[in-house]
């Protein structure tokens, strides 16, 4: 999966969100973040941050992040 960081806070540019096939983008009042349950791990929305706030997980000390993006894409609005 792919993973929403700290770089995000308050950019939301939201061209990953255009770009993403299967809309597993969650809003919330400073950032985004990515279902890890429903990303399908394509990759396309990484180049289209301009904060390079997206990262693949296999990435080294993402594990906070992840837990993040897991937790609030649970309770925040879909994109
Ligand atoms: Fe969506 Fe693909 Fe990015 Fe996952 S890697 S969030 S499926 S655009």
């Amino acid at each position: 999966t792919y993973v929403v960081t700290d770089a995000c806070i308050r950019c939301k540019y939201m061209d990953c969100v255009e770009v993403c096939p299967v809309d597993c983008f969650y809003e919330g009042e400073n950032m985004l973040v990515i279902n890890p349950n429903e990303c399908i791990d394509c990759g396309v929305c990484e180049p289209e941050c301009p904060a390079e706030a997206i990262l693949p997980d296999t990435e080294s000390d993402l594990e906070k992040w992840l837990e993040v993006n897991a937790t609030f894409s649970a309770q925040w609005p879909n994109l």
